[in-house]
């Protein structure tokens, strides 16, 4: 790895979401120039290095399920002290009490509007989550409206592992996962939204059914490696459906968000009747230690309650809506 890269992700700087997308396709590129700066690459160099990765395609059915107009998953990223101590490298007991807060205040009250609107969720678990909050997770392993998804060790940054060591340290992560949920996920998201130029490879080696970190599309398409496609669905997201970087404080990465409830409304009513207009796909991702705050979950409820009020909204899991587009689009 580049010397200056390496320095800088030990001291840290390079574990604000705003600066890891773009420096990450440079850290481990397999066959890439990388020693060498950018404005030196060739364009067959660069368009090799941004092809290895890309969306092929588009998988939305021509009818959702019912005749729904629109696919609604929400997920719910539940981190807890993994995401600070993993990836915004902090460790004090005051960050392990944010992760902690997720746990305790947060997710009750998102079970209890689940229970309420009756929707399912979708829920991305680091192992280490499971193995400091085993209670929670034996809560929702007996849910029939609940898909658990796989989400890392202890949200490590892949982007600073080799793949050999992320194949081993997602292995770990799948021992304990078994351990606690007895079931293997279908369903992967990549910790932070970030991906290696290996990592495609390796969820479609373990097995899964569908990727969830990518952003090249508003619509579910198939994921490509090479030029090939891997036969993985991707159900893709984006910051702006993302309560963190909306909502959530992080000195670490010097990123104040605190928005006004009113504020994200807006933003994911207008991108939900975006989604309603296309027949297409909404996915929204929160975190119980961010939208688990009562000004918020008084927010998602108006959301949902909103959701509700159209006809032909298709609540599911993303495990649902990866299976049925998968299956739509071979029989097509
Ligand atoms: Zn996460």
């Amino acid at each position: 790895m580049n010397a200056r890269i390496n320095g800088l992700l030990r001291a840290g700087l390079l574990a604000s979401m705003t600066v890891m997308p773009c420096t990450a396709a440079f850290a481990h590129g397999e066959g890439t120039p990388h020693e060498q700066p950018i404005w030196t690459w060739t364009p067959e160099q660069i368009t090799q290095h941004v092809s290895r990765v890309r969306a092929g395609d588009d998988l939305t059915p021509k009818s959702w399920p019912g005749g729904a107009r629109v696919a609604v998953s929400i997920s719910f990223d539940f981190d807890t002290e993994p995401v600070w101590i993993g990836f915004q490298e902090q460790s004090s007991p005051s960050y392990m009490s944010r992760g902690e807060y997720g746990a305790r205040a947060g997710m009750p009250r998102i079970l209890k509007l689940m229970d309420k609107h009756d929707i399912p969720g979708t829920f991305f678990i680091p192992a280490m989550t499971m193995e400091l909050h085993p209670e929670v997770v034996a809560q929702l392993k007996d849910r029939d409206d609940v898909e658990i998804g796989f989400h890392s060790y202890v949200h490590e940054n892949p982007m600073r592992l080799t793949a050999a060591e992320e194949r081993k340290v997602y292995a770990q992560a799948m021992d304990i996962f078994m351990k606690h949920v007895g079931r293997k996920p279908v369903g992967f998201r990549s910790a932070a939204w970030d991906l290696t130029e290996s990592t495609v490879s390796i969820v479609k080696e373990m097995g899964f059914l569908y990727e969830s970190s990518m952003m090249a599309d508003d619509r579910p398409y198939a994921l490509m490696v090479n030029g090939k496609d891997t036969g993985l669905v991707e159900l893709p997201v984006e910051w702006i459906l993302d309560d963190w970087p909306l909502f959530q404080i992080s000195w670490p990465a010097k990123h104040v968000a605190a928005r006004n409830a009113d504020d994200v409304y807006s933003i994911w009513k207008e991108e939900f009747d975006g989604a309603y207009e296309e027949g297409t796909m909404y996915i929204l991702t929160t975190h119980p230690q961010v939208i688990g705050h009562r000004y918020r979950m008084a927010m998602l409820d108006r959301l949902v309650a909103y959701m509700k009020s159209k006809e032909g909204v298709w609540f599911a899991t993303h495990e649902e809506i990866a299976r049925y587009v998968k299956e739509q689009a071979a029989g097509k």
